[in-house]
């Protein structure tokens, strides 16, 4: 019997998990079978139950669920400690693995895929939300010359910048505290291309030869990327690759098998 893999989410159907996953135990030849469970907004540790009970092996954990994740996790790795949150966990007996592996996706997607080094560079991180608590610290770890933290509620950005106090080279505020600076990486780790809204960045903020990340994707130019674009970023990117990298991360922890990810990427392009 094939082992048994799942996503979590309320609302799950939309996810792109499963092909994605499907194409990875196709290509490592790995015998396994990946689900999308729709678990109820208070039904998240029922269906965790359930989901083990039967012998389900691990999970990957989406909106609303990630905070939910990390509480229940037995043990959990130095990411998801710093992200307060899980996306990914292992059921072992009675242990339940947590880690985070979005931040790690999107360094990979960045530096690797789009072959973007980060290190000594300016980096702006827009949101202090739950996605960009979970890029610090594979991001600081890319040792980046300075991090500045953006965000609408000012309090957020601080609080986020507190939790990492150790490293000396980060500063928080609001977007009206970045005018008259440059960035070479700017990252939207917003909500806001959900409902489409541009951010409200000041000129100048994309120095020549930037890159802009939104790490939302869909079939057209995010407002952030259209805005990005238009103030001279000359590298664009929205999150279909680190969408991709932090499955295979996954699929790595479960299986030990790191899949290949660049043919997925340019093939989900494609169908944006
Ligand atoms: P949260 O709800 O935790 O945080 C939302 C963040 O967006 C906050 O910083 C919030 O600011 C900010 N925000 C919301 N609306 C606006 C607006 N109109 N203008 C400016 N800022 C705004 O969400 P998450 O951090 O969990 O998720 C953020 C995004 O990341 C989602 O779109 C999600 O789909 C995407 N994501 C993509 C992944 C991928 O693999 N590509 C992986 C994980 C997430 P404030 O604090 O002021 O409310």
């Amino acid at each position: 019997m094939p082992d048994t893999y799942a996503v979590i989410g309320n609302p799950i159907a939309h996810s792109k998990s499963p092909l994605i996953h499907a194409e990875f135990s196709k290509q490592t030849r790995q015998d396994m079978y990946y689900e999308t469970i729709l678990a109820p907004p208070n039904g998240f540790a029922a269906a965790i139950e359930d989901f083990q009970q039967n012998g389900g092996k691990g999970m990957n954990v989406t909106v609303p669920f990630k905070i939910e994740a990390y509480k229940i996790s037995t043990r959990l790795t130095e990411q998801a400690t710093a992200a307060q949150a899980v996306n990914t966990l292992v059921f072992d007996g009675n242990e339940i693995y947590g880690d985070n592996t979005d931040g790690t996706g999107l360094i990979r997607d960045i530096v690797t895929n789009l072959d973007f080094a980060i290190t000594t560079k300016r980096v702006l991180l827009c949101g202090a939300g739950g996605a960009a608590r979970g890029i610090m610290l594979p991001l600081l770890k890319q040792e980046p010359r300075m991090l500045a933290i953006s965000n609408r509620t000012i309090q957020k950005a601080h609080k986020l910048r507190q939790q990492f106090s150790s490293y000396k080279n980060i500063v928080s505020g609001n977007y009206a505290d970045i005018a008259g600076k440059e960035f070479d990486l700017i990252i939207n780790a917003t909500s806001a291309s959900l409902i489409g809204k541009p951010l409200p960045l000041p000129l100048s903020t994309f120095a020549t030869e930037s890159l802009a990340y939104d790490i939302m994707y869909g079939d057209k130019n995010t407002p952030f990327l259209q805005f990005a674009r238009k103030e001279g970023a000359t590298y664009l990117s929205d999150g279909i690759g680190m969408l991709v990298e932090q499955a295979a991360e996954s699929f790595f922890i479960w299986r030990g098998v790191r899949p290949e990810t660049k043919l997925l990427i340019e093939m989900l392009n494609q169908k944006n």
